[in-house]
């Protein structure tokens, strides 16, 4: 099958934030940016920011525009993107693509087949998160053939999984082992309304964007499986994944949960009222293991700090 190749063709070690403007970031947020942007600066690389708004029902503009001033806020300065399209593999704005996944998915169509099944198809257009729970689908709909009849119904477009081990190896967590047809099963590439997915677009911007690592949040380790599928059934250059733990509040039962947008203490609005950048800089750079003490820092200082053996793969840090 002959697929488009990336568009930029230079080896520039380029990393990404890709945040969905569905509401203000938090600490957990501006960690996994914070490593993201460190991890590409220590090699002289660029960054790019990608606003991830596939989904009409959630994504506001103004919520983009607070990350962005947010980013700005702690100076973590993207190379590339942003609600301006600064940059020339854009736009950088996921609702501005939509022909590029168009194409995408004709190319894909050979493995991909119509669903009616209504449940799952909602979710599709988020990136599936540790509390969102995991939907394996059962194949319900799959065709005795390929390639797939047409459905006029409305219907999913889902692609078939090979019942095979992907393995890869986490810049962090190490060699990983994931079979989708047990994991996920064929999963959604465009939801009955016609939104895109998530898993998706990721890896066709990832691609065409020239991203060449990955720094997310660990409850993205199984979606890189499914990413680095798209990638070889498009045959396109695989990035390098590096997930790094979550970070974790502990409640009054002595359980903890990831933080989420509940949590009002660490979120911007509150922390830009009470705090100064340089103070959560220095106290994420502690967490994380660049630094002894959580003495205030730009992040610009912390550069030189950066070097991947000093983070641990844990599950989660918990906030204390
Ligand atoms: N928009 C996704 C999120 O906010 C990005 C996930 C990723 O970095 O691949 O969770
Ligand atoms: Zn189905």
């Amino acid at each position: 099958m002959s697929a488009p190749q990336r568009a930029t063709t230079s080896s520039t070690p380029t990393g990404r934030f890709a945040p969905s403007p569905s509401g203000r970031m938090h600490l957990g947020n501006i960690f996994a940016a914070l490593i993201s942007w460190l991890s590409v600066k220590s090699k002289g690389g660029k960054w790019i920011l990608r606003i991830e708004d596939l989904d009409p029902q959630r994504s506001r503009r103004e919520y983009a525009r607070l990350i962005e001033d947010d980013l700005i806020w702690l100076g973590l300065h993207w190379d590339e993107g942003g609600l301006d399209n600064k940059g020339s593999a854009g736009p950088y704005i996921q609702s501005q693509r939509l022909e590029i996944y168009e194409k995408y998915l004709s190319i894909l169509s050979p493995y991909t087949y119509p669903c009616t099944c209504r449940r799952a198809d909602i979710l599709a257009t988020q990136a599936p998160h540790q509390s969102d729970g995991r939907i394996i689908y059962a194949g319900t709909c799959r065709p005795s053939a390929f390639p797939a009849p047409p459905n006029p119904a409305p219907h999913s477009t889902r692609i078939l999984v090979p019942d095979e081990d992907i393995t890869f190896t986490d810049r962090l967590y190490g060699p990983q082992t994931v079979n989708l047809a047990n994991q996920c099963g064929d999963f959604i590439l465009r939801r009955a309304d016609g939104a895109w997915a998530y898993q998706l677009a990721v890896v066709i911007d990832d691609a065409l964007m020239g991203v060449t690592e990955i720094v997310r949040g660990s409850d993205l380790l199984l979606s890189a499986a499914q990413q680095i599928f798209l990638y070889r059934t498009l045959q396109l250059d695989i990035p390098e994944y590096a997930h790094i733990p979550l970070l974790s509040t502990q409640e009054e039962n002595g359980r903890t949960r990831r933080l989420s947008k509940r949590d009002n203490d660490a979120s911007l609005e509150y922390l830009r009222s009470s705090t100064s950048p340089e103070i959560i800089i220095g106290k994420l750079a502690q967490i994380a293991g660049l630094r002894p003490t959580d003495s205030p820092i730009s992040a610009e200082e912390l550069i030189p700090y950066f070097h991947w053996e000093k983070l641990t793969p844990v599950p989660e840090i918990i906030l204390r």
